[in-house]
């Protein structure tokens, strides 16, 4: 098979770069990130694009929330949201720590499905120059993560009333973002250990692409 293989490759060269980037899901696809955490109405088009021009393929991972959460919304995580006050505040932080098992288990089981497609990459003749993932992130945090027990804690003290966007990104996201790695990466990281797959793990700051709108007009001051 090894020779015919070659000769076919050899008969039918075409365009293909034979490099493969992995990037976070949401850097193509912002529809799954959390309610209010959307930077961009599709993907991050300069991530793409600087990739896409450098004659790298992408390789879009799946959302781990999405499969563990409840799908697109994450329904599982929004009954925390605006629960202060409800039974559903001190039933979330008590089954946290069952979730999180959970959650990892999940993960595990995604990272393997993962690293079999990296392996049949590689045996491709492809080279997979870097999975990148996403800043902050409980799930896809490579430098910097979530404390996920600690957010969970302030949100759940929130009541509806007082959530919006800023309360969410700044107060519970923002104010527990710290150096460390997400699950998700954690568990791919390991299992690409485990099958002696070396590859370069980085991270994507959504936050600093924020486009913050422009200011309200100043009413003309009086000459
Ligand atoms: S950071 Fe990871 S878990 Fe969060 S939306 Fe993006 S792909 Fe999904």
């Amino acid at each position: 098979m090894g020779h015919r293989l070659e000769r076919l490759q050899a008969q039918l060269a075409d365009q293909r770069g034979g490099r493969v980037v992995l990037l976070s899901h949401c850097l193509l696809n912002q529809n799954v990130r959390y309610l209010g955490g959307a930077e961009r109405p599709g993907g991050v088009q300069e991530v793409v694009d600087d990739y896409l021009t450098g004659g790298v393929g992408i390789y879009q991972l799946p959302c781990p929330e999405q499969r563990a959460w409840g799908g697109v919304l994450k329904r599982r995580m929004l009954v925390a949201y605006g629960s202060a006050g409800t039974v559903r505040a001190p039933a979330t932080r008590l089954f946290l720590g069952a979730f999180l098992r959970y959650t990892r288990f999940v993960y595990a089981r995604l990272a393997r499905s993962v690293a079999k497609d990296i392996l049949d990459y590689r045996r491709s003749g492809c080279e997979v120059v870097a999975v990148v993932g996403i800043a902050g992130s409980p799930s896809c945090g490579v430098h910097t993560t979530l404390d996920l027990p600690g957010a969970v804690d302030v949100l759940t003290r929130c009541p509806m009333a007082q959530l919006d966007r800023r309360t969410l990104n700044e107060d519970v996201v923002a104010a527990h973002t710290g150096p460390g790695e997400g699950m998700f990466m954690r568990a791919l990281r390991r299992r690409f250990d485990a099958v002696g797959a070396a590859v370069p793990f980085e991270e994507h700051d959504l936050l600093r692409d924020r486009q913050i709108p422009p200011p309200p007009p100043t009413p003309d001051r009086p000459q």
